[in-house]
């Protein structure tokens, strides 16, 4: 083990950078390249360290998937590491009412080792659910090796306003705990993104919307969490402090409050009316459909509400027109609102293409759309494998671009450097 000096470990703590893997020469028996769409035989990747360089170190060690397709790690830019699943509310409450954080930091390090394990090198962790800042913990405890994990892009407790997000429906006379941090009035909202600032967010999430229905008129419409005011002071405020901003927006009102307040990525996206898409596609704003998480909730939320099995049909309309119209789709689950266990994050692969997209343009969402989307990491560019790319890499047994299906089996994975899986 090498030892590291002390002042260093400090410094790498703070910078929640990894720690420097050997050097090591992976072959890979045919490698995609996302960026062209290019696809070599026989290819080597050489990393040293945490990245990926030109030519392989002496004396590096040999990882052989010559049997393999290797590609680029994959990254899954809609996650909730802390939460295990919540197709009802009575799921949600459960969780947040009767687990401790020290305890949904235990489920949510077993989250992170099962995304790692299936490929997904980097998540870009959309809200802890009650649980603060527990996620900028997990990146800092994945990034030293301290437990096995992905990349985490943390974005803290999320926002919302007064009554309008979990937990609700409780009696007045009860101080029950919130999903997430909520803000009234623009200095307020300043404030609250101030303050996640301060304890290390890399990105800041609000809730734009909620109560979908549908209008008199067929179309679709919803409850604005925040005035005009209040949206622009969070989105102000965080590009002031260099953060950018992913609004959960499932409806046209949640878009146009988004939109029109500058967000950076609109989250859901579930009814894209054309007005939403122009603007979407012009200004070059990306969207994560998690379309695996509407599958597994849309069953359990329409017993009580029919609203939900009528997004699921609005959804599929809406990523149609956004792919045609060219609004940039980036690759996302909202795994943990689908229980980590349950469904793989890679399902979301055969929903794109069911959808529309080719294989290759599905597997360009969850590397090179995704990676401009969250910007470079500490360690390289993201969802590429070209020397000054982190070294992330997955391999699998059969061709993702006849049958994006084999993403769901990743058989060798290497994150920041380090071996974490290899073939049986
Ligand atoms: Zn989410």
């Amino acid at each position: 083990m090498r030892r590291i000096p002390r002042v260093l470990l400090a410094f790498l703590v703070s910078a929640s950078l990894p720690l420097v893997a050997d050097p090591l020469v992976v072959k890979c028996g045919k490698l995609l390249d996302p960026a062209t769409k290019g696809v070599k035989t026989n290819a080597v990747v050489a990393i040293d360290g945490r990245g990926v360089v030109a030519a392989p170190a002496a004396g590096a060690k040999v990882l052989d998937l010559s049997a393999y397709v290797c590609l680029p790690g994959l990254i899954d830019a809609h996650t909730h590491l802390l939460l295990q699943g919540d197709a009802t509310a009575a799921e949600y409450d459960e969780q947040v009412l009767k687990e401790s954080t020290p305890y949904r930091a235990l489920r949510a390090a077993a989250a992170g080792k099962i995304a790692l394990d299936h490929g997904f090198t980097t998540v870009r962790d959309l809200g802890t659910e009650g649980a603060g800042f527990t996620d900028v913990d997990l990146k800092k405890a994945f990034a030293l090796g301290i437990l096995p994990g992905p990349r985490v892009v943390a974005s803290g407790p999320a926002m919302g306003t007064t009554g309008s997000y979990p937990l609700l429906g409780f009696s007045w006379e009860r101080k029950m705990p919130d999903g997430v941090l909520k803000c009234d009035g623009a200095d307020d909202c300043r404030k609250a993104v101030r303050y996640q600032v301060q304890y290390g967010v890399d990105w800041i999430k609000l809730y734009a919307d909620r109560s979908y229905y549908r209008t008199p008129d067929g179309g679709w419409a919803s409850i604005a969490n925040y005035t005009p005011e209040e949206i622009g002071a969070i989105v102000d405020e965080a590009h002031r402090l260099r953060k950018k901003v992913a609004s959960h927006s499932m409806t046209p009102t949640g878009h146009r409050a988004s939109l029109a307040a500058g967000v950076d990525s609109i989250e859901h996206g579930d009814v894209l009316d054309d007005e939403t898409v122009k603007t979407m596609a012009a200004r070059k704003i990306p969207y994560c459909p998690t379309i695996t998480v509407l599958d597994f909730v849309r069953g359990p939320r329409s017993k009580t509400n029919p609203v939900w099995e009528e997004l699921w049909k609005a959804s599929e309309e809406s990523f149609r027109k956004a792919h045609r119209a060219g609004v940039p789709i980036a690759f996302g689950t909202d795994a943990g609102g689908f229980d980590w266990d349950k469904r793989k994050q890679a399902e979301e692969f055969s929903f794109m293409v069911a959808h529309g997209m080719t294989p290759w343009e599905a597997i360009r969402a969850a590397t090179t759309v995704a990676a401009d989307l969250l910007g470079p990491s500490a360690d390289g560019k993201l969802g590429c494998l070209d020397p000054g790319c982190a070294a992330d890499l997955v391999a699998v047994a059969g061709d993702p671009l006849a049958n994006v299906k084999v993403l769901e089996d990743v058989k060798a994975v290497v994150a920041a450097g380090k071996v974490i899986k290899t073939p049986r």
